[in-house]
């Protein structure tokens, strides 16, 4: 490993309290926090008094590999999670404290909209899905302090549905943050814990963390703390979900001692590279300003190109990404990115990777567990786990029909209602008594049945009983099309068998089995390793690629139309500077001429992100074909393909 520059070695090693690393892109931030914390460990600062949050579940994950790596098993004991992981594991902790068990289940998109459905059809008001949408999103700003406003419908809403979501033993994402400040400030004894494991804190991408997370820090690490935040201004690109870059403000007010290092040297990135992100990040005004200088030499002009349409650009990247693999030493699939501003760009360059054949992987895709199979599946599994998962009930009884109907379900609600019970504790009631009582009797002796195998069986048995006694395989190959899909959905939950008894091989029950797939759920990416990488700009913070292409560089796609009338352009600037921070070596900016739009043809103009870098970095590939560097770039291909050739032929 490479050794750390002054600014970074005073950063890992500092020791006077309050730290703050405000630095630019590539400048080692989330390398000083890695290693800030070997160096604690090897300090012999106890492993259960280091958290460290980062803004995704996958950046966790790489962090903690890159720990085993350094500190072996001792790393085990370190928490290094996101803010929302954290939250659920302080939730599950004190759950009693909330009147909940520890088990409590996470309801996201569709089991929060039927909560919230139920509570508006008992209340008879609307339940439109579009009333339902609305509805969630203003209880979760409710939630998060970002609406501040007098409405006793919304209120009497949002209360019924807390109380449905405690008596349903669960929370909801916003909850994960909301809860953990009520505990966190309440209780003393609660508060204290949590400060002695979060002795030394760890906060990476500072910058989008929200007004909520804040009050974490600020309830977890006292005035003089060993509080360690590393973040960049100028890469707030959160501002439409809460995050501050108040926050970088508020941290010198709230902590006086604090002491602020700037890291200048970039690594990662060319100088061609920095030279244009660096330009264009200037135009913005709201700055606190900083300087970086790249280390690496200045590098190959950064290409831009222009294509006819969507279909032809998305050809061109993929060609170009086969060409320059074959003639790069040492390149692989998964030093190749393609960025683009908004998800649904992804459709022609994924038709194009296909018939390349080029092994490429979506992030944050149709999830894995988004699919009906593995959501059909996981709600038996959680009713099995957590008898009180009303939710999960409505979910497996009607997977497949089981010749209950709407009514016969309001009326167990009903009687579900007068006996304090869950539904699936209603069907094993001994006074159930309902022209459908039968039928309801059976399904509950089934999960009944069900959660003794995951109880006291071998897990595989159990899993398996779970396919069969429900009859949902059956259900899967009697309804799909054809043999292959069958095939497929099967395949996917062998996939979840396979998961699982891993999991019990390790000791692990069905509960904390489903707490990782709602984490990996989350996080909504299997392995990407040896794929071309395909993700929104969003998604891509805090990591690097060799080769990056910004594709769809466009007025109103890259900066998004709704910037301009919103006022959100620097918003939309701090993207684009985080898209070309991402490239190391090659950068391609690339727009088209045409594109359609709501299923018409429209002409399409250049994003002004184009023409604001210093444009002697920038090549027009396509409007001056003759410039040197071109020459140049055409004569190292031939040379490049000339080598591989040569040793094609010569066999090694
Ligand atoms: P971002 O703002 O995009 O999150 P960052 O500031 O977190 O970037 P890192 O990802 O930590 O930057 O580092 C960028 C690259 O530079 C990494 O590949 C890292 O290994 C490398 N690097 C960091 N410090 C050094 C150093 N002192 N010498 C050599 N390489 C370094
Ligand atoms: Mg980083």
């Amino acid at each position: 490993m490479s050794n750390l520059n002054d600014e970074q070695y005073r950063a890992v090693h500092y020791r006077g309290g309050p730290l703050l690393v405000l630095a630019g892109a590539g400048s080692g931030k989330t390398r000083v926090i890695t290693e800030r914390i070997a160096a604690l460990v090897e300090r012999h600062v106890p492993e259960d008094a280091i958290t460290a949050v980062t803004f995704t579940n996958k950046a966790a994950k790489e962090m903690r590999e890159r720990l085993f790596d350094r500190l072996g098993d001792k790393a085990k004991l370190l928490r290094i999670c996101t803010f929302h992981a954290l939250g659920l594991a302080i939730v599950r902790e004190h759950a009693k404290l909330l009147n909940r068990r520890a088990n409590v289940s996470v309801f996201a998109g569709g089991e929060q909209k039927s909560a919230l459905k139920s509570v508006l059809s008992d209340m008879k008001l609307p339940a439109d899905a579009d009333q339902v949408d609305r509805l969630i999103s203003r209880i979760s700003a409710l939630k998060n302090g970002l609406l501040d406003i007098h409405d006793n419908q919304l209120s009497a809403v949002r209360e019924r549905y807390d109380q449905l979501l405690e008596r349903m033993n669960a929370v909801d994402f916003d909850d994960l943050m909301v809860l953990p400040i009520k505990l966190l400030s309440e209780h003393d004894d609660v508060r204290a814990l949590w400060q002695a494991r979060a002795r030394h804190f760890l906060v990476d991408e500072y910058q989008d963390s929200s007004r909520i997370q804040y009050e974490w820090v600020r309830l977890l690490v006292p005035e003089n703390g060993n509080l360690t935040v590393v973040g960049d201004d100028d890469q707030s690109i959160y501002g439409w979900r809460g995050a501050e870059v108040k926050n970088l403000f508020l941290l010198e007010r709230d902590y006086p001692a604090l002491t602020v290092i700037r890291l200048e040297e970039n690594y990662r990135s060319t100088g061609s590279i920095l030279e244009a992100s660096n330009s264009l990040i200037a135009k913005n005004s709201e700055r606190l300003g900083k300087t970086l200088r790249s280390n690496l030499g200045k590098g190959k002009p950064i290409r831009v190109w222009e294509s006819p349409n969507p279909e032809e650009e998305a050809s061109r990247v993929a060609s170009d990404i086969k060409a320059r693999r074959l003639t790069t030493d040492d390149a692989h699939w998964d030093h190749f990115c393609v960025l683009y501003r908004a998800s649904y760009q992804a459709r022609e360059i994924e038709m194009a990777m296909r018939r390349e054949k080029i092994p490429y992987h979506i992030t944050g895709g149709l999830s894995f567990f988004d699919r009906a199979e593995i959501q059909d599946l996981l709600a038996y599994l959680r009713l099995v786990a957590n008898f009180n998962d009303d939710l999960a009930f409505m979910r497996a009884i009607s997977r497949p029909r089981r010749g209950i109907g709407d009514v016969a379900l309001g009326e167990l609600g009903q009687f579900a209602m007068a006996h304090g019970c869950s539904l699936l504790e209603a069907c094993l009631h001994d006074d159930l008594e309902h022209k459908r009582a039968h039928s309801l009797k059976e399904f509950g002796d089934l999960i009944v049945a069900l959660e003794f195998q995951f109880k006291h069986g071998e897990a595989d048995e159990a899993f398996d009983a779970a396919l069969d006694l429900t009859h949902l395989e059956a259900a899967i190959r009697a309804e799909a099309a054809d043999e292959a899909q069958a095939e497929m959905r099967m395949g996917n939950l062998m996939e979840l068998r396979r998961w699982w008894i891993l999991h019990a091989d390790q000791g692990g029950d069905l509960s904390s089995y489903l707490q990782d797939i709602f984490l990996l759920a989350d996080k909504k990416d299997d392995d990407p390793t040896g794929q071309v990488r395909l993700m929104t700009v969003h998604a891509s913070k805090g990591l690097e690629f060799d080769h990056v292409y910004v594709i769809g560089m466009e007025d109103g796609i890259f900066p998004h139309a709704s910037a301009l009338e919103e006022n959100r352009m620097e918003e939309e600037r701090r993207l684009m500077y985080v898209a070309m921070t991402r490239a190391r070596y090659h950068l391609t900016l690339s727009y088209c001429r045409v594109r359609h739009r709501f299923g018409q043809k429209e002409k399409s103009a250049p994003s002004p992100f184009l023409k604001e870098p210093e444009q002697s970095v920038l090549r027009w590939v396509d409007r001056d074909l003759e410039t040197e560097d071109a020459k140049e770039e055409a004569d190292d291909f031939m040379a490049a393909m000339r080598r591989n050739l040569e040793r094609l032929q010569s066999g090694k």
